[in-house]
């Protein structure tokens, strides 16, 4: 028998736990979330949301056996806005096959949008879709950006949505590498929710008003010199400020742009899609 990648696993909410000020870990259980791959790292999975009056649009998503990523979406997308049930993308902060669960680290901001709207409002019972990769497929690898390839020196950087993908990093962290993390939050009290795992693990947690997270990162590229073989920058969050690192990075500091994996986590004044 062979089985899709990311297939869709049907979970319920069975804890709400206020992580911090502006996080909140919805845990998931399920049967089939036996077979979610704990693959971990930065791994993107995406979650299906009910149509505001209940259900799923017409593109497939509740067939028995479960379809692939593939089956499904190009119908979604051909859908009428109406009928298009709300896709986000998230990052699985615990994936324990045995218990068949798994958490998603929430970011709520303001004004929400439908995927924060809806972990402030779940309670258990309520139900999930989860599109993620199968451990029973030959390859569930598919979503992992963080490719440090022997890089002994790495840069990780993110705001909220990033930390629990940086989270999952730093628990697979090598004891021989050195990781540099930038932690940018609002509140230290979210920031706090990522702590040292090892060593070598250096904490920088920083308020990203005004610009101060490319401030606090030049200083650190000016003492560290990060143009050497050897590094390795992962840096996630919002697009714009994720754009202006990388070109800090590239431009004033010429790291070889192949030694940098940057990602858009959510943009500014616009919904995912
Ligand atoms: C690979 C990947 C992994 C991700 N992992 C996580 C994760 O684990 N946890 C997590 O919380 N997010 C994560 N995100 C980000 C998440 O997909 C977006 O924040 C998404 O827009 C949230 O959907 P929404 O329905 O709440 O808001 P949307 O409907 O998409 O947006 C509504 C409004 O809210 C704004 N907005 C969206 N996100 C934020 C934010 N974080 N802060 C302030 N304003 C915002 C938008 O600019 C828009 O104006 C990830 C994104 C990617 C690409």
């Amino acid at each position: 028998m062979t089985y899709t990648p990311f297939p869709v696993f049907h979970t319920c909410v069975e804890a709400v736990t206020q992580l911090s000020p502006h996080i909140i870990r919805i845990t998931l259980a399920g049967p089939q979330l036996r077979n979610y791959a704990a693959h971990g790292l930065d791994q993107r999975m995406k979650i299906v949301l009910e149509l505001p009056e209940g259900g799923y649009g017409d593109f497939g998503i509740l067939d028995d056996p479960p379809p692939g990523l593939n089956q499904w979406y190009a119908k979604w997308r051909m859908l009428p806005a109406d009928q298009r049930n709300t896709i986000r993308t998230f990052t699985a902060s615990g994936i324990r096959p045995a218990q068949e669960e798994i958490d998603i680290d929430f970011v709520v901001h303001n004004p929400g949008g439908p995927a924060s709207q809806w972990a402030q409002q779940a309670t258990p019972g309520d139900r999930l879709l989860v599109v993620g990769p199968d451990s029973r497929a030959e390859d569930s690898t598919g979503g992992i950006d963080f490719r440090p390839g022997a890089a002994k020196r790495i840069l990780l950087v993110g705001d909220e949505t990033a930390f629990p993908a940086i989270r999952n990093i730093l628990t697979k962290s090598q004891p021989e590498t050195q990781y540099h993390v930038f932690l940018a939050s609002e509140m230290v009290q979210d920031a706090q929710t990522v702590q040292q795992t090892g060593p070598n693990q250096y904490m920088h947690r920083v308020t990203p008003a005004d610009g101060q997270l490319a401030v606090d990162i030049h200083e650190w590229a000016l003492a560290q010199q990060p143009a050497t073989p050897g590094f390795y920058a992962w840096i996630a969050g919002e697009s714009g400020v994720v754009k202006q690192l990388r070109r800090l990075l590239v431009n004033d500091h010429h790291v070889p742009r192949e030694a940098i994996t940057f990602s858009g986590y959510w943009k500014r004044g616009r919904a995912e899609h």
